[in-house]
Order: structure tokens, then C-alpha cells, then sequence
């Protein structure tokens, strides 16, 4: 089906029903003035056209309007959030009452775990993956630690078996299996940043909670990319950032999942402000806290409307593309990234993703044998920009909502001049 040709892959993007929107965005470009062959959406997504329109609005009514602005702004800042609570439940498959956007995905994490991870003496572990993301690693310990517990006893991993790479999921069965009944939490980062394994969230949801163990997710290589259908797995909480695949600039909000079970939820600790009272009275000032049922009762600060107006622009883009054709574009794109992958026949490549597209999301993860950060330099310098991972593998991962199968073509055109 696929064919190793340039004219081929011009013939799919002219094929492609969502080409249009790759002019929706910015691509960096070199010295000269050529586009960058951009496969690093994983990391940082490309600023859409529209965005700084969406900012300069909020900039025009804060200038005109103050602190009126609060109510009378085209959008108005008191419920801002709300404007990107239909789009964000969409792309995550959850209901809108289960969605909110605020603070970092790190904070969210810790937020989320405040709730969700209430250790007793005899329930006190939390399982994570053993590649998971050192931000996640870092906040899951020191969790374990502000409870009074050691992570060399409460921290258990799931680690793939030797000579593996990916994680298997009859592991993780055994390990419950065997100490299920002391784990309060299950939190697992999907996709998986380093080999872009996405994880069978529902089948990890219901394992967990089958050993009574909470389950969360870091949606944060997941989100815009996977349809991870938050709402049906049954999940307690998810976490995610918005600057990778939703593309709305660095360091910009997190978003957050709380399952609906949850919503009036009394038993849950939780670390509150004044964003997440209820709304008729929060001006009030002078009320007990009087939590607003679902995700929005987490919030706690008035939230940064510049950057949740980059959000909108970006989400206003996913609503037109819609996450299903998006979906499937990545799975035609990625599979052609490998089957190119494949074609090269060098014995130093191997990828190291799972083949299967239902277990990945649009990036593959290229170890190159004996390869060092050199390689990654020199197709830097051959303008691709792509991401590195010590000791030896490359990430890149063609966006279905700016990528090009031409992209994919060169990219690996350019992997194989570099090697040669
Ligand atoms: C990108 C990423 C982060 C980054 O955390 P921030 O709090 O947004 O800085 C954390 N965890 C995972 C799995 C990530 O991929």
C-alpha cells in the first residue's frame, strides 16, 4: 500500500481532507529562509496563526475596560475557563462537568494526588512505569514522603522485562497480584514520553480498581494525540499539559480530569481556593467554602487569561479538525514514518514503539545503535528538528494537525544522508 517515493507522499497530502491546516501555522525556519521539517510536536506544538488575535483581544479589553474586563470583555475573565471546557472534554472523551483548565500539569499532579493518594499503613504504595517522566517520578515520591513513608518501600515500579523495552501489562496483573492490597495508587504517564507506548487505560482502570487502588493518568504525550476517552475508562483523575500536542505555547496551563463518581465526592482531601467556591457567592468574600461540584471545585486561583486565550485559539482549531479524523491521519502518518523506517533495511534502526497502532500515538522512538547526541546535531544541522533522549534514541512525531507526509519522506531522507 505504502510506496517509497516523494511523488507518493504529495499524492497523500493532496489526499489528505486535513492539509488545509498545516497553513494554520508558523514554521520555524533556517538562515535561508527554508522551513524546518518540524517533528517535534511531542515537545513544544507550532504557534497556530490565529493565536496572537485571540491574545491581542484580551490585551484591547484589559486596556479598555480594567478591571471591568472581569465581566464585560467579549470573553469575559471571571468564567474565561469555561469558554475551553467543551472543546478540552471533546479531545479527551470526557463530560464537560469532569474537565477543568488550571495550573501546570506538576502542580496538577500534586493537586490531584492531595485527593487521591491518601496512604494508610497498610495501603500506602503507588505504582508508576519505570520509564515515567522524572517530573512525575519526583512528585510521586515527594507525595510519598509528606505522608511520613520511604519511596524505596512505597514507590513500586512497572518495569519492562530484561532485554524489553515496553512495558507489559500481564506485569503489572502480577504485581498486584502479589502486593495489590497495599497500593493506594496506580498513576501512569500515556503515552509514554520515552518509547511512545500508550498504555490500555481501561483495562489498567479496571485492574486497579479491582485491588481497590486508585488510578490515575499524565495525559501530557496523550492529549491531541491518543483518544483516550477519560470518561469510559473509568479513571479517578488525569492530568495533562497543553503546550505539546494542543499548541498553546510554553509553559501555558495544564488540564485536569476528575471522574464524575467524584463530583460530590466529601471523603476527598483537597488543597482549596477561592476558584473553586461557588461561583453565585465567591464575591461574597465571607462564606464557608462551598466547593463547586465536579473538576471546577479543584481550581484554585483566578487563572492567567493570556494564556487560556492561547488555548482557545488552539482548541478552536481541534473543534474544526475534530480528534476522530485527526486520529486518523496519525495513524496513516506514523504508519508511513515506519513503514520508511522499515524500508531504510539498516541494521543500527531499530524502533523501538510498539508496532501496533492501537499501543502508540504519532511518535516513534529510534534507537540508533551506537549513535550518540552527534547524529541528533547533525539532522539539526540538516534542518530537522527532532528530539534526543540519552543514551541513543531519537523521538520525532509527526503531528496530524500541521505534519505533511512530505515531511515524513525528507525526514527520513535526511536520517539516511546523516548515517551514511
Ligand atoms: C512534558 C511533561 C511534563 C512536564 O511537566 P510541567 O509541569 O508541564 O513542566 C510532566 N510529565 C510528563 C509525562 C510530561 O510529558
Amino acid at each position: 500500500m505504502y510506496q517509497n517515493s516523494l511523488e507518493y507522499a504529495r499524492k497523500c497530502d493532496l489526499q489528505d481532507p486535513l492539509r488545509s491546516f498545516r497553513d494554520e501555522f508558523y514554521f520555524p525556519k533556517d538562515s535561508q529562509g527554508n522551513r524546518l521539517i518540524y517533528l517535534c510536536g511531542n515537545s513544544l506544538g507550532l504557534q497556530p496563526k490565529n493565536t496572537a488575535a485571540y491574545i491581542q483581544e484580551e490585551l484591547n479589553d484589559w486596556a479598555t475596560l480594567g478591571v471591568e474586563g472581569h465581566t464585560d470583555a467579549k470573553h469575559p475573565w471571571m468564567p474565561y475557563h469555561e469558554f475551553l471546557t467543551d472543546s478540552m472534554a471533546k479531545i479527551v472523551g470526557a463530560k464537560p462537568s469532569e474537565v477543568v483548565i488550571m495550573n501546570g500539569l506538576t502542580a496538577n499532579l500534586h493537586f490531584m494526588m492531595v485527593s487521591f493518594y491518601q496512604p494508610t499503613p497498610e495501603r500506602h504504595k503507588i505504582i508508576i512505569e519505570s520509564d515515567a517522566f522524572p517530573s512525575d517520578r519526583y512528585a510521586v515520591e515527594s507525595q510519598i514522603k509528606f505522608h511520613g513513608y520511604n519511596p524505596k518501600e512505597s514507590l513500586l515500579l512497572w518495569s519492562p522485562r530484561k532485554g524489553e523495552e515496553l512495558c507489559r501489562l500481564e506485569d503489572l496483573e502480577a504485581l498486584l497480584k502479589e502486593q495489590g492490597d497495599q497500593v493506594a495508587l496506580i498513576m501512569i504517564g500515556n503515552t509514554n514520553y520515552y518509547t511512545g507506548q500508550s498504555f490500555p487505560l481501561k483495562a489498567i482502570t479496571h485492574l486497579g480498581h479491582t485491588h481497590g487502588c486508585m488510578v490515575g493518568f499524565d495525559l501530557a504525550h496523550g492529549v491531541g494525540n491518543i483518544l483516550p476517552e477519560l470518561h469510559d475508562t473509568g479513571a479517578d483523575f488525569a492530568v495533562w499539559c497543553t503546550y505539546k500536542y494542543l499548541n498553546s505555547g510554553p509553559g501555558s496551563l495544564g488540564g485536569c480530569f476528575v471522574h464524575e463518581r467524584h463530583a460530590h465526592n466529601s471523603d476527598l482531601n483537597r488543597f482549596a481556593g477561592w476558584w473553586g467556591h461557588n461561583k453565585t457567592t465567591r464575591f461574597n468574600m465571607r462564606h464557608e467554602f462551598d466547593v463547586i461540584p465536579g473538576a471546577e471545585g479543584w481550581q484554585q486561583s483566578n487563572p492567567p487569561i493570556l494564556s487560556m486565550a492561547a488555548i482557545r485559539a488552539s482548541l478552536d482549531l481541534f473543534d474544526k479538525a475534530g480528534m476522530g479524523s485527526l486520529r486518523k491521519k496519525s495513524i496513516a502518518l506514523t504508519g508511513y514514518l515506519a513503514f520508511l523506517l522499515d524500508e531504510m533495511k539498516d541494521d543500527r534502526i531499530t524502533v523501538i514503539t510498539p508496532r501496533d497502532p492501537e499501543e502508540r500515538g504519532c511518535q516513534l522512538s529510534i534507537q540508533v545503535k551506537s549513535a550518540d547526541r552527534t547524529l541528533h546535531d547533525q539532522l539539526t544541522k540538516c534542518g530537522v528538528i527532532s528530539d534526543w533522549r540519552e543514551p541513543d534514541v531519537i523521538r520525532v512525531a509527526p503531528a496530524p494537525l500541521y505534519n505533511s507526509f512530505e515531511d515524513v519522506y525528507t525526514f527520513v531522507n535526511r536520517l539516511k544522508s546523516v548515517l551514511k
